[in-house]
């Protein structure tokens, strides 16, 4: 297991990813719409989706994130009333980790925000599921295969959601939502 660099792309923001193997989170390509107006939203379409318009997440509890430097500039969007907690930073819109609320303990960290380098594939293993690829686009670029994964999906599959269930039941009762970097202690988030 490894302490992983979190690092937005001008440096202002940093980080730790702490305890992160391929057995300590999930590899996850989502090709759903929200993720890719997401990305657009923050200017981040060219370097944040692959050729499909997929986005490479790593799911992983938000006791293992912390934000070293630069929390100021931690910002959220919420695609809609009910959606979850896009956080990226102000400072050059790299987006930060996708959450569903201050009790859950769940994040997604897109991948333009850990700094994995070239060994990514090592460090974090291989994509578990490829999922909502009916959102997926086709290339411009025909030769772009899209990335395999050992689960393929159109949408949401149901073994991934009863995964999460039962990791989120676990990472509660162990309180894994805690300490949150993004959320102060009374549930609100740290930024407006
Ligand atoms: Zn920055
Ligand atoms: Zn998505």
């Amino acid at each position: 297991m490894a302490d992983i660099a979190l690092e937005c792309s001008c440096g202002k923001v940093k980080g730790k990813a702490h305890n992160i193997s391929p057995a300590t989170g999930r590899r996850v390509i989502c090709y759903c719409e929200d993720c890719q107006n997401f990305a657009k939203k923050i200017g981040r379409a060219d370097d944040m989706l692959n050729a499909h318009g997929g986005t490479d997440i790593f799911q992983i509890t938000p006791s293992q994130v912390e934000i070293t430097k630069g929390m100021d500039q931690l910002r959220y969007l919420k695609l809609s009333e009910k959606g979850i907690y896009r956080w990226y930073t102000n400072c050059r819109q790299t987006p930060a980790g996708n959450m569903v609320g201050p009790q859950i303990p769940f994040i997604g960290i897109a991948h333009n925000f850990m700094a994995c380098g070239n060994d990514r594939d090592k460090i974090l293993g291989p994509v578990r599921y490829s999922i909502m690829e009916k959102g997926a686009r086709k290339p411009d670029d025909k030769t772009k295969t899209m990335p395999t994964a050992e689960k393929s999906a159109n949408k949401f599959p149901f073994s991934l959601i009863i995964k999460i269930f039962v990791r989120l039941f676990i990472d509660k009762i162990r309180g894994k939502n805690r300490p949150n970097t993004f959320f102060k202690p009374d549930g609100t988030p740290i930024s407006e």
